[in-house]
């Protein structure tokens, strides 16, 4: 078989980019490891930056998001027992957020890229780039028990944190930056209304919470965790009790409980590999760079990735130029260092840490306090949180 481009992994990176080409009139294949049902079934991101709204209608994905995506125009910081809301849309000159869950991201694209008649192969085994660094790159795989290949001008490898496109560089060609964070992240999604219309970050003595949503009647919540804790430890009550616990007064007595249905605990970790661009292969998203979820920046990143990777590709197919794709990593890199950045940041100034002593724990009061209070603090945080523009 022989396509322009081979997009290595299913995710929103992947198919968000394959539609793109495909509404381009740019051929594209996207071969993953796993089925469709099971890339469905993942929970993750939930907060869209206005780019990447912009980049699923740029799809012709974005009408289900439209009607049921929940824009935001702030959110809230709790300490000290209060709210103290951080008002994107006012300080940030009218944008905002959309809350959107990642399955239906995910979900639409699918629906639109069969719509369209493109290829995606599902439950491939052995996926695996070749020759990238030569004029003739091309990816195997076996399917049903027969090796097949695929001949392409360039590879897409979107396939994730844990995928084989970045494993295939030789590591003499690749540098990683890593930070691991010692606590972890316990979610429960339930469905049942969310406490507040809009997010509410808490920073508390006894650990950090989030509580989100996905819709107007499904609810995400997290509470910072060990990274030995077990999930089997968590019934829904101990989990419920703990989030009162660090939420203000008028919240937790607000809390509307249900039943969860997915709960797990995902550890936290900062990681960029540099560069992105390897020959004819490009790594795209969470391939090349994971961030904690505090900032809510893991997907968006991989949206503009993407952006920058598409112009790279229309401008080599229809001008005949590579400046674009030629500039991609350093481009990509830029704002994704920035993303890294921030969500460090709001982990470092949310969390309890294992070794936060008395010090540490005034200088986190004195930050929030300040941001609250400096209008040019909050702008700051308000432009990183609404998306550095692409
Ligand atoms: C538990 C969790 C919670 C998260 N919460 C948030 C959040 O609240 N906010 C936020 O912004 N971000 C969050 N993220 C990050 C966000 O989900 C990712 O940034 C986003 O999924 C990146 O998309 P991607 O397409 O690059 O990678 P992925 O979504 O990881 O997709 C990669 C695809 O490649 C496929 N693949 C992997 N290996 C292979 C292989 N060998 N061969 C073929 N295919 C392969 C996988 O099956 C998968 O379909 C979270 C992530 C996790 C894991």
């Amino acid at each position: 078989m022989r396509t322009q481009i081979a997009i290595i992994g299913s995710g929103p990176s992947g198919l968000l980019l394959g539609q793109l080409l495909t509404e381009a009139g740019i051929d594209n294949v996207i071969i993953d490891r796993v089925n469709k049902d099971y890339i469905l079934g993942r929970v993750r991101a939930g907060v869209l930056e206005e780019g990447t709204v912009g980049l699923l209608d740029q799809a012709k994905a974005g009408t289900r998001l439209h009607a049921e995506g929940l824009p935001h125009d702030g959110f809230s910081l709790a300490f000290d027992g209060r709210d103290h809301r951080i008002d994107l849309h006012e300080l940030t000159g009218g944008r905002r957020v959309t809350v959107y869950g990642q399955t239906e991201v995910t979900r639409d694209l699918m629906e639109r890229r069969e719509a369209s008649g493109s290829l995606s192969i599902y439950d491939a085994v052995d996926v695996a780039p070749h020759d990238f660094d030569g004029h003739s790159p091309f990816v195997t795989y076996v399917k049903d028990g027969v090796a097949k290949r695929i001949d392409c001008d360039f590879i897409a490898g979107c396939d994730g944190f844990h995928g084989v496109s970045r494993k295939a560089v030789p590591e003499r060609a690749i540098r990683s930056f890593e930070k691991v964070y010692p606590f972890g992240w316990l979610g429960v999604l339930a469905d049942v209304a969310p406490v507040s219309h809009e997010l509410i970050y808490a920073n508390h003595p006894r650990g950090f919470a989030l509580c989100s949503m996905r819709s107007a009647t499904r609810s995400r919540y997290y509470i910072q965790c060990a990274l030995d804790e077990k999930i089997e430890n968590w019934s829904d009550d101990r989990f419920w009790d703990e989030l009162r616990r660090r939420l203000p007064v008028h919240h937790a007595e607000a809390l509307p409980t249900a039943p969860s249905f997915e709960k797990s605990i995902a550890p936290l970790r900062s990681f960029v590999a540099e560069p992105m661009r390897f020959g004819r292969l490009f790594l795209v998203g969470d391939a090349a760079h994971i961030v904690p979820p505090t900032g809510a920046k893991g997907l968006n990143l991989a949206a503009s990735d993407v952006h920058y990777l598409f112009s790279g590709l229309i401008e080599h197919y229809r001008e005949g130029s590579d400046g674009g794709i030629d500039a991609y990593s350093q481009k990509a890199l830029a704002r994704v260092w920035k993303a890294v950045r921030f969500s460090w940041w709001m982990t470092t100034m949310m969390h309890r840490f294992p070794d936060t002593g008395d010090f540490d724990q005034k200088i986190q009061e004195a930050e929030l306090d300040y941001l609250t209070h400096s209008r040019a603090a909050s702008t700051a945080l308000a432009e990183n949180y609404v998306g550095l523009p692409f």
